[in-house]
């Protein structure tokens, strides 16, 4: 395919029809997109357009008779796009979280036509001239640049580079060809894994096997039975390997088939299996980062990450698996004399329990569960009826929020989501003395699961905060909370507590950014920077002031007990060698995959799991009690989505994580001044400099590791 002939064919083509809602800019406040309005139908043409009238723009720039400016070439290209963007955005919002067949088709057509739109744009030599000219003019002393401007400036040299913009005209054909392949392969890998998961559902047909599982969650179980047509309890797949079912079922045969059908997905060898494309993508990637003249994916990665290389990636992984994978063990043996106490005296046939001494990955949080009653009394399901929704959000979320930043928070229910579910909330900064509420930006939240969304929780921005186009900020948070039966409320676990509190962090990275360019609004950071924020924002889950003021019973509006907060204070340091090792395995078969020479790369299916066998034996994290957070073969993270040879990240941000809660500590905690400070020199900074000197202008130095080490009871 080359983009020249594209831009001809599609260019005829792409005249959009003015009814179409995303063809304006949205009347709606600040700019959120008019879902009510926006229908399947709509995405594909405005998409097609908003490339035709970007190439158009960009062209306009590349070949205008002025010498260069910051104005008509950097600023002009950060202005140029909007229909593009605006459609794309609400597209890849919605994808995720309420897909259907249509925009599954949709994605897979536009996916490699926005690979290769975006690199016409970075291998055009003579738009790549005239952001060199002013380059060049920085570094000569001639041209003199407002920080962010010049930040800008240079990340978008190296994006150049990095699209090939040296390489011959065969190669960078090649390379074309390259993008355009795995992009449309991760989509695949994203679709087929969804089908997979719905397909690994377990349907449940003797209710006696449910035993142990809560009253809402069976009414759920029944539900997503009844919502696809089948008698009985579904129970529906999380993208993790650890599912959250296995903690309550007391069947142990049930829970051995939770964990295999779990395990299995995208191994199955059907029409879901995903081996094939995983391996094409490892081989295509590291060929692609061949071509542009780095070792493998994951050097490539690692060069425009906060880590650097490679080597600093490695580094980190090693020293943390052995004292993670050591407490996993120490973990494995309490829990396997809970299990050897219990255990009948003949194994019962297929219930894929281990023997004596050892503990199966079916029964670890079963058993998990048993060890944090009996040594911490603490149930999750009592705790349940003192951790809901709308408490948890108001008085927990939004009140650290507004504690720290002075932000409130009003409901906006004459405003459209995508989705019934969607809650949309108008944000507000604190008022000047004597000044009305100022209008921050929206927040909409999308917490329940339903079949069309994809596992996991995440944040999504659908208009960037940009002081240069007059933006303010529209973002949504996304979790896969299990919806109670009509008329109940909704009830959570601890771990959904924390994922609230998180997804809000990035969401916060977004609302509170102050940039002058789209580009560098909120959360585009690296993404070994990215996950910052939102780690630093779980700590005040366990604040006992928030804490006290959401864990309310839902009923009775007493608070949790006292000495149960101090229960839970106690037990965090409980399951992190768990925790810590499935993560850490997770992290490292992804280096495994990316840090591989293109002829290094398995060809054959069936070479698939022994490779990841292999990779974690060799690294040391081969716990056959604790298996990765993900297996290759559902690891959408790295196959489906944005963070190949990136899921280190989330411990490389919880090692800066990890040293701002200290710094929290050192300053007196939950303040305004903190917030202040936190929100100012880190948060609003968004990508406009380099994200470590955020960081360093925050601490006072550079990043220590021991806190981190310390928090997990690694050191
Ligand atoms: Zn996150």
């Amino acid at each position: 395919m080359t983009s020249a002939s594209d831009t001809t064919f599609q260019g005829a083509d792409a005249v959009l029809d003015p009814a179409n809602p995303l063809a304006a800019p949205s009347d709606l406040p600040y700019g959120l997109p008019d879902f009510s309005a926006i229908r399947e139908e709509h995405y594909e043409p405005a998409i097609v357009a908003g490339m035709a009238a970007h190439r158009a723009e960009v062209e306009a720039i590349a070949t205008s008779p002025e010498p260069a400016t910051v104005e008509n070439t950097l600023e002009a290209l950060e202005r140029a796009g909007q229909l593009l963007g605006r459609a794309a955005t609400a597209f890849y919002n919605q994808l995720p979280s309420d897909s259907t067949p249509g925009l599954e088709d949709i994605q897979e057509r536009i996916a490699p036509q926005l690979a290769a739109h975006q690199d016409a744009i970075l291998m055009d030599p003579r738009l790549f001239a005239r952001v060199k000219s002013l380059a060049d003019a920085a570094a000569a002393g001639t041209l003199a640049l407002e920080p962010d401007t010049a930040y800008l400036l240079e990340k978008l040299m190296t994006q150049f580079e990095r699209a090939g913009i040296a390489l011959s005209d065969a190669d960078q054909d090649t390379l074309r060809d390259l993008n355009s392949r795995i992009t449309s392969l991760q989509a695949s890998f994203g679709r087929k894994l969804l089908a997979g998961a719905n397909e690994a559902s377990v349907l449940v047909t003797d209710e006696a096997e449910l035993a142990g599982l809560s009253p809402d969650a069976k009414a759920g179980a029944r539900a997503a039975a009844e919502a696809r047509g089948q008698e009985g309890w579904l129970l529906e797949m999380q993208l993790f390997t650890h599912q959250n079912v296995l903690a309550s079922l007391a069947d142990a045969g049930l829970r051995a088939r939770v964990q295999e059908a779990s395990a299995a997905r995208g191994a199955t060898g059907g029409e879901n299996d995903t081996r094939e494309i995983l391996l094409e993508l490892a081989r295509l990637r590291a060929e692609q980062a061949q071509l542009l003249g780095y070792e493998h994916h994951a050097a490539y990665i690692a060069a425009d990450a906060t880590a650097g290389t490679t080597a600093a990636v490695n580094e980190m992984l090693a020293r943390l698996a052995p004292a993670a994978v050591a407490n996993a063990r120490r973990e494995a043996s309490e829990l396997a004399k809970v299990s050897d106490a219990a255990r009948r005296p003949e194994p019962v046939e297929g219930s894929g329990s281990a023997g004596p001494g050892t503990v199966a990955a079916a029964d670890w949080s079963y058993l998990n569960e048993a060890v944090r009653k009996e040594r911490f009394n603490l149930d999750d399901a009592a705790l349940r009826p003192y951790l809901e929704l709308e408490r948890v959000v108001h008085d927990g979320v939004f009140k650290a929020a507004n504690l720290l930043f002075g932000l409130s928070f009003a409901e906006r229910a004459d405003l459209p989501g995508y989705h019934p579910d969607v809650r949309v909330f108008e944000v507000f900064d604190a008022p000047e003395p004597g000044e009305p509420n100022t209008g921050l930006g929206l927040f909409l939240a999308d917490w329940y699961t339903r079949e069309s969304k994809r596992g996991g929780a995440w944040m999504d921005s659908l208009v960037h905060q940009s002081h240069l186009l007059g933006q303010k900020p529209v973002v949504v948070n996304n979790l896969n909370i299990v919806r109670p039966p009509a008329g109940e409320p909704t009830l959570l676990v601890w771990d959904e507590v924390t994922t609230l509190f998180h997804e809000f962090g990035h969401a916060l990275h977004g609302l509170l950014s102050e940039v002058r360019y789209p580009s560098q609004s909120g959360t585009s950071v690296p993404r070994d920077f990215v996950e910052y924020p939102s780690q630093v924002n779980e700590m005040w889950s366990w604040e006992p002031e928030i804490l006290r003021s959401f864990a309310v019973h839902h009923a009775t509006g007493e608070p949790m007990p006292a000495e149960w907060v101090d229960t839970m204070l106690a037990s965090r340091i409980w399951g992190e060698g768990f925790s810590t090792t499935e993560y850490l395995a997770a992290a490292l078969l992804d280096q495994a995959w990316h840090q591989l020479a293109p002829s290094d790369v398995p060809t054959a299916v069936e070479d698939v799991l022994p490779f990841e066998a292999a990779a974690l034996a060799a690294a040391g994290v081969d716990f056959e009690s604790v298996p990765p957070r993900y297996r290759s073969t559902y690891f959408n993270h790295i196959f489906g989505g944005g963070y190949s040879a990136g899921y280190y990240s989330y411990i490389w941000s919880e090692v800066l994580d990890a040293d701002t809660v200290e710094w929290y500590a050192e300053n007196g905690g939950l303040t305004r001044e903190n917030g202040e400070a936190f929100r100012r020199k880190l948060l609003a900074r968004g990508g406009s400099q380099d994200p470590l000197a955020s960081f360093e202008d925050l601490r006072g130095r550079t990043a220590d590791i021991a806190p981190l080490l310390k928090r997990r009871g690694l050191a």
